[in-house]
């Protein structure tokens, strides 16, 4: 960044590039309201077509995005199950329950993964009148608080077998989906072929300033369409942000290695001034969590004074987070910084 300071607050703190910025200037434009958007339809068919799902809609918010994927399956006063950590639950400021009425149960996972045998437990897809009955479960992949740690593949294939039948509908919150495709070879849609619907977003890591998208069956996707517009989420020539998306999805998601890299170099360097301190295996993606303990507020702000901006995100815990406009430089430099703060003595 040019004012010096290293932003590892998030990934949504990218600028775009100059050739997105072009992208976005050169892009066709329409009502999306009326469904003239050109750019608009051409994202959103090229979201569906990659997840392997039916019809795409393009929201300015991925908790937009979740708000309408899971109201599409979870009638008021139903639940959603979903692990204790997860984004639906913790950082959308209960938009589920005070908008559509739907109530949740958690599991907890140290990785924040699906629990098949506590989902089975918890599981009640039509229980009558004196227990709430089960709608839909959420997973997050890759699991933003959890460190950004990715779902074993045959643990989602198990959840798949374990709801078929029983019509409990899945919903998966694929903010950094491409963050899992990148670290693990297996392409978006492998994973996203098994869920109802999914929610993916273009600000993270792919660099896009604004924009998410819900994909899903073709009926679902147009009562999203319906209940966008309802809560106030009708937006005209937005096809100047789908085309930032576009350009994101075509230059953005192979380089994600890179942010993946900088993470490993972050975390070794913090590692080999307290082991203690972060759990190298956990660092899957772009994502480092450290465990501070009461230090957590003061290592933020001393970092700050520093020149590396991070974030408190539990008790006790700092994250991390690599992205496009953090180099490998400033990745080392950043580790280098967080190293030396923790090293003296508290
Ligand atoms: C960022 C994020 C979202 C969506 O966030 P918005 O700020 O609403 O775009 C959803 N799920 C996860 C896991 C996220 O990290």
């Amino acid at each position: 960044m040019s004012s010096g300071v290293i932003d590892l607050r998030s990934d949504t703190v990218t600028r775009p590039t100059e050739q997105m910025l072009a992208a976005m200037a050169a892009a066709e434009t329409g009502d999306d309201v009326y469904g003239e958007d050109p750019t608009v339809n051409a994202l959103e068919e090229r979201v569906a077509a990659l997840l392997g799902h039916e019809a795409g809609l393009f929201t300015m918010t991925g908790s937009l995005a979740n708000v309408l994927g899971i109201r599409g399956w979870v009638a008021p006063g139903h639940e959603l199950l979903c692990e204790s950590r997860a984004h639906v639950v913790r950082a959308e400021l209960g938009a589920h329950a005070a908008m559509h009425g739907v109530t949740t149960r958690t599991w907890s996972h140290s990785r924040g993964h699906v629990d098949l045998e506590a989902i089975g437990r918890m599981m009640a897809p039509d229980a009558g009148p004196y227990l709430v009955s089960t709608a839909a479960v959420a997973v997050e992949n890759t699991h933003n608080f959890a460190g950004g740690t990715i779902q074993p593949l045959d643990q989602l294939e198990g959840l798949r077998s374990v709801v078929d039948g029983t019509g409990i509908r899945l919903h998966l919150d694929g903010a950094r989906i491409w963050n899992a495709q990148a670290a693990t070879g297996t392409p978006a849609r492998g994973y996203a072929s098994l869920f109802d619907s999914v929610s993916v977003c273009l600000s993270k890591g792919l660099g896009a300033p604004v924009g998410s998208v819900l994909v899903g069956p073709a009926d679902m996707i147009a009562e999203a369409r319906v209940w966008r517009k309802r809560l106030g989420g009708g937006w005209r020539q937005a096809g100047l942000l789908a085309a930032a998306g576009l350009h994101a999805l075509d230059h953005h998601i192979d380089r994600l290695t890179e942010d993946h890299a900088n993470a490993q170099v972050i975390a070794e360097l913090i590692a080999d001034a307290d082991d203690a301190v972060v759990d190298r295996a956990s660092v899957e993606t772009n994502i480092v969590l450290l465990m501070v303990g009461e230090r957590a507020e003061r290592l933020v702000s001393e970092a700050r004074d520093a020149g590396v901006l991070t974030g408190v995100v539990g008790p006790g815990v700092v994250r991390l987070i690599t992205h496009l406009d953090v180099t490998a430089a400033d990745a080392r430099k950043a580790g280098e910084i967080l190293a030396d703060l923790i090293r003296r003595p508290s």
